[in-house]
């Protein structure tokens, strides 16, 4: 039986390394909210909203059939290459600051990796069927294993390597977003959008936005090392 295991499961010694990972990405998810906030109140120059923005982003790049759309909540841009489309949130989409204009040319750059073939966001999207498996299967295999086996079972090594491949999926995003970030400062301030004293602010965002994907994928590393040392191992019974 692993060290820890009869005091129950919540509560044994390796749960440091879930709140671990929990506080990492609680505090990077409140930093990514304050940065955009505070960069939410410093109106561009050029007076461009988000929308508008992402237009000339995506035009520069000779990028014309990608629809951009306005969607609810917050934080909630994403480009979905299904049907190439710019999905821009409440406060990006209308608004004129730096911290919009940013996040719009974020997406963008996600659409031009898309249009170019970026190979990390193609092994990205390669890997969303089995992301999707390990994170649906990996735990209910896990307990399986636990109750017919044990700890160290066949059924639970399965259920880790699935676990494993929802973290790999995690990783390889990191290029994948931090590609996009760097491309949309270039263009934004190649293309005149954003004035050398306006980027920096933009950066910041950016960057706070990309240390919620480190912060993600470092809690997804703890879990998985909690999970070998758990239930990886032989019984030690
Ligand atoms: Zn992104």
């Amino acid at each position: 039986m692993p060290y820890g295991y009869r005091y129950g499961y919540a509560i044994d010694p390796t749960y440091i390394l879930v709140l671990i990972g929990a506080l990492i990405s609680m505090f990077a998810s409140m930093r990514v909210k304050s940065t955009f906030h505070k960069y939410a109140k410093v109106r561009s120059r050029t007076n461009m909203t988000g929308a508008q923005a992402a237009q000339r982003v995506l035009n520069s790049a000779g990028i014309y059939d990608v629809t951009i759309r306005h969607v609810a909540g917050e934080l909630t841009d994403h480009y979905d290459p299904r049907n190439k489309t710019l999905n821009l949130s409440d406060s990006v989409y209308g608004s004129t600051s730096v911290a919009a204009v940013g996040v719009a040319a974020h997406e963008c750059g996600h659409a031009i990796q898309h249009h170019k073939g970026y190979s990390p966001l193609q092994l990205r999207s390669a890997l969303v069927p089995v992301a999707n498996l390990g994170s649906s299967a990996a735990w209910p295999l896990i307990i399986l294993g636990i109750l017919f086996g044990g700890a160290g079972s066949f059924v639970c090594k399965i259920g880790i390597v699935l676990f494993s491949a929802a973290v790999l999926f995690q990783i390889v995003t990191l290029p994948v977003e931090f590609n996009a970030s760097a491309r949309a400062v270039r263009i934004l301030g190649d293309i005149g959008i954003l004035s050398e004293q306006e980027l920096p602010g933009t950066k910041k965002v950016l960057k706070a936005a990309a240390l919620t994907y480190v912060a993600g994928a470092a809690a997804a590393i703890l879990q998985l090392l909690r999970l070998v040392m758990l239930f990886g191992g032989r019984d030690r019974d």
